[in-house]
């Protein structure tokens, strides 16, 4: 029986005004729901299931929940219609899950409503309850109060199955009560039926054929007809009751007319055909649906499958990173560990060597100072001798004695320059000095060497250099000197060329080009490179012939690097050597060094001079002495500072 008019009220208004607001179009949910209803007003369920069926595809696909709740909803309802009871109760279901993330609504309650409804249909009177109980308190929260008869009828009718008479006969009279009006008109009818059914089954039949008829009378009103079939089934029940054969046969006959006409309806609703292919169509769907989310789930395991193998190898790749990464620091650690350790050796070994080269330094310095007393007193007591004139036999030896003493002198002397230098002792001078007349000097203290070997010993000095310059005339005096020495010494009958040239002359600074050139005997090529390491000599042949130490071009080489420069060789053997280097010296003013005539021989000023000579060793003091005087000079000697000052202060000397 339909008696769920206001529900379906209800819930027609709710869609409704969803589905106004709408563009209709094809392939809309609108639309769908538009072909639905006209097939419904037709009669035509099949249509009507299968536009339906369409609108909850659509919403589906388009992720409408909403209209997904609406519209499965309507499915049931249409079977509810056709009275596919458990086809309607899985619809209902199914639109209850999905409106559970909805917000709580009418909608909602009308669901439990009609799914209560087909609990009742199917007489599981327990399930039915728990669905009305729902609507109930849904529209109770909601505070809707026109569905609250008809929930009440239901329960009164479950009430009645369940023996409670009396509840049910409250509540149904508590409806008969209510006054008529179209929207009650259903509720009314079923109230006064059950309670008539109550009555009958309690004999009081007269009762109950009163109430039959006033539902009878009521239910002409609304035209409902399976509700007056049941009415007229009831009524010719109670008069067979009543053993009113005539009455019980033409109401049984009314109804099974009735009954006959409502099958008749309901085929044309929806056949059993119909029905049965529309199950079947929506059965294979269902498969199809199935096998497409098969294939999904197949895809997405693979997909996911493979997303595992690649993180599982992107973990291994990281893990042996992290791995290797970790080793390389332990490795890291251990060689830094290693070269702490090999750094702190090294600083014990470099203390060390440094120790032990001063010490080197320390002991040379010493003991070259040692010897280089008696040595003087060697040479001095040599030189005396020979200026005695000695026996022609004595000439040889002492003149043996003398070259010895000098080359010993000459090759301490070497080893103390060396050491200083070496021991970073060598501080180079910033003092004016006029290179020309430098030069000069050199050249006149030279000379001498020059005619012994008959060479032609000449100065090229150019004439752009300034006259004053700053920097260390006496390292710069060193090394000509050597250079020179050895031009001369190892040229015979040839030439000896010393050049000076300007280079720039920029910001006061002049960068000049010294050249010692020789015509001499030259050095082999395989030499070149040697012959300024310490003690090496161009060979023991030219050694023997030459003499020399070994020690000259080494301090050579280690002064101009000092002064900034760096010394070049150039030489063929037979032909010459050129040994040249440049200097960056700054310009100066005026001169404050003045590099006095180096002239040995100009002795003739010291005669009838007064020298006081201060000097500790008694052998040095008499060989001074005797010089001194070999030159005509008046000399004191006194054996220490005190001493010296003493006289001076006395001025007894003068
Ligand atoms: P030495 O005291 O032996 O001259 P040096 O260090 O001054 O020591 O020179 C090293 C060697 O270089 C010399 O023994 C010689 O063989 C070679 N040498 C130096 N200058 C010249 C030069 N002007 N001509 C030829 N050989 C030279």
């Amino acid at each position: 029986m339909r008696f769920f008019t206001l529900f379906f009220f209800l819930f027609s208004t709710f869609s409704f005004s969803q589905q106004n607001n709408l563009v209709e179009k094809i392939d809309s949910v609108a639309f769908y729901n538009k072909l639905a209803n006209s097939s419904v007003s037709k009669n035509q369920y099949k249509n009507a299931l299968f536009y339906t069926q369409k609108a909850i595809n659509f919403s589906k696909e388009n992720n409408k929940t909403i209209d997904q709740v609406i519209q499965t909803f309507k499915l049931g309802k249409l079977y509810y219609d056709v009275k596919k009871y458990d086809d309607a109760i899985k619809a209902f279901d199914k639109s209850i899950s999905l409106s559970k993330t909805l917000e709580p609504s009418s909608l909602q309650a009308s669901i439990h409503y009609y799914l209560g409804m087909c609990h009742m249909k199917k007489r599981d009177f327990l399930n039915a309850k728990i669905s009305f109980d729902k609507a109930k308190s849904l529209n109770d929260s909601l505070e809707i109060t026109n569905t609250v008869d008809l929930i009440n009828l239901q329960r009164g009718i479950i009430y009645k199955s369940e023996g409670d008479s009396d509840t049910a006969s409250t509540i149904f009279s508590t409806i008969i009560a209510k006054p008529d009006n179209p929207a009650i008109l259903d509720i009314k009818v079923e109230a006064l039926y059950h309670i008539g059914l109550m009555e009958m089954a309690d004999n009081r039949n007269n009762l109950a054929l009163n109430y039959f008829n006033k539902a009878l009378d009521l239910n002409s009103k609304n035209k409902n007809i399976e509700q007056k079939s049941a009415i007229l089934l009831a009524l010719s029940t109670v008069y067979e009751k009543m053993l009113d054969k005539n009455n019980a046969y033409t109401y049984l006959k009314q109804h099974s007319n009735l009954e006959e006409s409502i099958s008749l309806l309901d085929n044309e609703k929806l056949g059993v055909d119909d029905y049965e292919k529309f199950k079947e169509s929506e059965r294979l769907k269902e498969v199809a649906e199935i096998n497409k989310e098969n294939i999904q789930q197949e895809k997405t395991s693979k997909f996911s499958k493979l997303i595992s193998i690649l993180a599982i190898a992107l973990i291994s790749i990281l893990s042996l990173l992290s791995l290797s990464l970790y080793k390389n620091n332990i490795i890291r650690t251990q060689s830094n560990l290693l070269l702490e350790e090999k750094n702190r050796e090294l600083i014990l070994a470099k203390e060390k060597a440094e120790k032990a080269s001063n010490a080197r330094t320390e002991f040379l310095s010493t003991v070259s100072h040692e010897l280089r007393t008696p040595l003087n007193a060697i040479n001095g007591i040599a030189h005396l001798l020979l200026e005695e004139k000695p026996k022609k036999s004595q000439m040889n030896y002492l003149e043996s004695l003398q070259f010895s003493g000098n080359y010993l002198t000459n090759f301490i002397n070497d080893i103390l320059e060396i050491n200083k230098i070496d021991s970073s002792k060598a501080q180079v001078e910033n003092i004016s000095f006029n290179l020309k007349l430098l030069l000069e000097n050199i050249q006149n203290s030279l000379k001498e060497l020059a005619s012994e070997n008959n060479n032609y010993f000449s100065l090229e000095i150019d004439s752009h250099i300034p006259d004053y310059l700053i920097g260390d005339p006496t390292k710069l005096s060193q090394i000509l000197m050597n250079l020179i020495n050895n031009a001369l010494k190892f040229t015979h009958n040839g030439s000896v060329t010393v050049t000076s040239k300007l280079i720039s002359l920029e910001d006061q600074k002049a960068f000049i080009y010294f050249e010692v050139k020789d015509s001499g005997i030259g050095i082999p090529e395989d030499k070149l490179e040697t012959v300024f390491d310490s003690f090496s000599q161009g060979s023991v042949g030219i050694n023997r012939k030459y003499g020399g130490t070994g020690l000259g071009l080494t301090i050579v080489k280690k002064l101009v690097e000092i002064l900034g420069g760096e010394i070049k060789l150039d030489s063929k053997v037979k032909k010459g050597s050129s040994f040249s280097f440049k200097l960056l010296l700054k310009v100066s003013k005026k001169p404050l060094k003045i590099i006095k005539n180096l002239n040995k021989n100009n002795y003739d000023n010291l005669k009838s001079k007064k020298i006081l000579v201060v000097e500790d060793n008694k052998i040095n003091q008499m060989v001074s002495k005797k010089m001194l005087e070999n030159k005509g000079v008046i000399c004191e000697i006194v054996d220490n500072g005190e001493e010296a000052i003493e006289i001076a202060k006395s001025n007894k000397l003068i």
